[in-house]
């Protein structure tokens, strides 16, 4: 953490300048969690949240270089090592390689005899925290002892004083090196607690908004899923092209669970969300709306494509051969479907309308049927 760098002349800090420093530095290192929190949340690539960070950390790390701490005469401490070791440990390789080129650019602008040492103890310090995330970060939680073994890593970059001028390089092993590795497990305690923290509350959430959105049977979009999702793809621009919405509702399906049993008819569900998501591609978006009802929406499809792939679906249901004890249980669905037109404004809901009356008129004309709605135009 606690970088060291020559600069010569001035006299050593009283300890309230020192605990004001501290401060300073500890603000600027949870100023940066909160950012890495921040960014991860961000919907940005992951690629793109490690080159912010990276951003991010190099410019913290040359704030507290601006401010150090003067152990003695010529020889002054910074957390700028714990900042990148941090930035590479958490955020990824463009994070570690980006806040090393931010730091160590600085250290060499700032310049003076401990310019050569300073860079390298950057670049060190970035090259250690990636080496801790790459080879001895857990898969799970990261506990205590585990940013403390960062920390002590991190304090290898003290090996860059060797750089220094002879006499200073023996000043500074006596005096400061055991004052940063002390500094540097102590920071990486607690900036990576921090981190940490942060890490969890993102991925708790993104577990709970995941759950919230899925159905637990099928493991498919739920209802909420779905109306997020076509919601999102019916107010962007769709340049000129239709769309296709298709409600399935398994038929007779009382009459297998009254048959064979709930948990038969459960697996019937199963088996018609496999095909579902077997037979359509990416673009398309599926659900399971409730009970025994799936909606499949299909952007930018023609209406001979939508027909196309509704009667796929249809006889891949059919045809896909369901048994139970040995028992073919016949399984088919019923489609209603509907297309809205390249100038339709039509709401999702109004589009579940239509194809939920096409549906009815599939059941109608003997189940095991696609039925198109007239398309909504408007
Ligand atoms: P139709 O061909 O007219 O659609 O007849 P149906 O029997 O499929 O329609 P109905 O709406 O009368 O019955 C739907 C059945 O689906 C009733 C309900 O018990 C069953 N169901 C709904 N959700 C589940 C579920 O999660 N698991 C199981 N096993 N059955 C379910
Ligand atoms: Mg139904
Ligand atoms: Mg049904």
């Amino acid at each position: 953490m606690w970088a060291l760098l020559y600069e010569g002349g001035e006299m050593p800090m009283n300890p309230v300048t020192v605990l004001t420093t501290v401060m300073f530095g500890a603000g600027i290192m949870a100023l940066l969690a909160i950012s890495y929190g921040v960014i991860e949340r961000s919907r940005i690539r992951p690629f793109w949240r490690s080159i912010f960070h990276g951003m991010f950390f190099g410019a913290g790390a040359i704030l507290v270089m601006l401010k150090p701490i003067q152990l003695g005469e010529g020889v002054i401490i910074d957390a700028r090592a714990i900042i990148v070791g941090i930035a590479a440990a958490f955020g990824g390789w463009p994070a570690a390689i980006l806040s090393g080129i931010i730091a160590g650019a600085y250290r060499a602008y700032h310049g003076g005899t401990g310019a050569p040492s300073g860079v390298i103890g950057i670049f060190m310090a970035a090259g250690l925290g990636w080496y801790w995330s790459w080879r001895l970060k857990p898969n799970g939680e990261i506990n205590i002892r585990d940013t403390a073994t960062l920390g002590a890593i991190l304090a290898l970059y003290t090996i860059s004083a060797a750089l220094l001028p002879k006499e200073v390089f023996f000043q500074a092993v006596t005096t400061v090196v055991p004052v940063i590795v002390a500094g540097c497990i102590f920071g990486a305690i607690a900036m990576g607690s921090l981190m940490e923290r942060e890490r969890r509350y993102i991925y708790s959430e993104r577990n709970w908004r995941e759950s919230a959105l899925t159905d637990p049977l099928t493991d498919l979009p739920n209802r909420r899923g779905f109306f997020e999702k076509v919601n999102r793809a019916l107010s962007a621009p769709n340049h000129g092209r239709t769309d296709a919405l298709l409600i399935l509702d398994a038929d007779h399906f009382k009459r297998i669970n009254d048959t064979h049993g709930h948990p038969v008819g459960d697996a019937a569900l199963v088996l018609i969300a496999e095909k579902l998501k077997l037979i359509l591609d990416e673009e398309a978006s599926i659900c399971r709306l409730g009970g025994e009802e799936f909606a499949v929406f299909l952007p930018a499809t023609s209406q001979p494509a939508a027909n196309q792939i509704a009667e796929t679906l249809r006889l891949g249901i059919r045809k896909a051969g369901f048994t139970h004890d040995g028992v073919t249980v016949p399984l088919s669905v019923s489609i209603g479907a509907v297309m809205r037109s390249a100038a339709s404004r039509a709401p999702l809901i109004s589009l579940l309308r239509s194809a939920d009356n096409a549906l009815y008129y599939a059941k109608e004309g003997g189940r095991n049927k696609v039925v198109f709605a007239e398309p909504l135009e408007s």
